[in-house]
């Protein structure tokens, strides 16, 4: 099968590989039929991601076909149409118990796919863990309509749900790209107040404002202004943070009112500057980290329902074997690319 490979820092390389073999009787065996290109797939390119194993299949947003399941695997069959999750997790260890997905303490737990083990920038994907990571899609949900729910849509999801936002808010979201625009959609189904995107691409503010009418936009230099003239209260309630840039967290924060909570889902490539005393008196609540990707039974349901629809999201379609070109297009963001969708191998 075809196999897009990591083989070392700034190489990826489309190779053929033997089709993946179940290990062990918790994995399934998935014919990608629809996968995706994420920012953390360049991460990997550009070396930094140190965990990433030179050699291994790359790609994490993936939907397919359950091809063969280990005689372990209770929730899916052959022939099911499923959604793939980023993270692998035991579904029994203390973190999983407690939804804390991303911290599971199996040797596969957390962001594996694509990244320690192979992933899904192929024809098919071994899955460990099928139970956890696999969902089954709906009938009259689409492909496309799926194909974000395993990894930024999750975020996004993630991201809305700890940041308790409640109806009288003022969310202030920076960032929209991908993952920010996730966040948005599902920030949208809490019905705050008011919703403030922060986007300095002037393409990425245009998408939001001819997609999303209601939202306010505004761009990092007047993001402080245009924040305390549209809140109540000297600043945002919620400030989500999803642009990950040099100065966007030192924003979020500023851009917060006293006791407001701040969700970084950013990763960034530098340390940031936690200035304590700069903040002395404001009582914020900090909260960090990777997606717990374990609502995606939810987020499924919510796009049966048409609640959720990230369709729009898709600019660019490929085949598997002209990923290549999907690539070069998404890291040098050419031509308003926002999401490539990556189909079957052209026959
Ligand atoms: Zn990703
Ligand atoms: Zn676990």
């Amino acid at each position: 099968m075809l196999a897009y490979t990591y083989i070392e820092k700034g190489r990826f390389l489309m190779l053929e590989k033997p089709v993946p073999e179940l290990k062990d009787p918790c994995d399934a065996l998935v014919r990608v039929t629809l996968g995706s290109i994420c920012t953390s797939d360049l991460h990997i390119k550009h070396g930094s991601v140190p965990r990433a194993v030179p050699g291994i299949t790359v790609g994490h947003e993936m939907v397919g076909i359950v091809e063969q399941v280990g005689s372990g695997v209770t929730t899916v069959k052959p022939g099911d149409r499923v959604t793939v999750n980023v993270e692998t997790f035991c579904g029994e260890c203390f973190f999983c118990q407690k939804g804390y997905v991303n911290n599971c303490e199996d040797p596969d737990g957390g962001w594996a796919l694509g990244c320690r083990i192979d992933g899904g920038q192929a024809e098919y994907v071994r899955v460990p863990h099928a139970d956890q990571g696999l969902n089954r899609i709906p009938d009259g949900v689409t492909d496309e309509q799926a194909l974000f729910v395993g990894d930024i849509l999750a975020t996004g999801f993630w991201a809305a749900r700890i940041s308790e936002i409640t109806p009288d808010d003022t969310v202030l979201i920076i960032g929209a790209g991908p993952t920010g625009i996730c966040t948005l959609l599902c920030a949208m189904l809490k019905h705050p107040r008011r919703i403030i995107v922060c986007e300095k691409s002037e393409q990425r503010a245009r998408f939001v404002r001819a997609h999303y009418p209601d939202v306010e936009v505004t761009d990092p230099d007047n993001c402080l202004s245009f924040v305390k003239s549209h809140s109540e209260h000297g600043g945002a309630d919620v400030v989500i943070e999803v642009a990950g840039a040099d100065d966007t967290f030192r924003l979020a924060w500023e851009a917060a009112r006293p006791n407001a909570t701040v969700t970084v889902v950013a990763l960034y490539d530098r340390p940031q500057v936690l200035p304590l005393p700069d903040m002395y008196g404001k009582n914020l609540t900090f909260k960090t980290g990777g997606v717990d990707g374990c609502d995606c039974a939810e987020i499924l349901r919510l796009i049966a329902e048409g609640k959720i629809d990230t369709t729009p999201l898709i600019t660019h379609r490929f085949p598997l074997d002209r990923i290549e070109e999907a690539y070069h297009i998404f890291e040098n963001r050419l031509d308003g690319v926002i999401k490539i969708a990556i189909t079957e191998r052209s026959r």
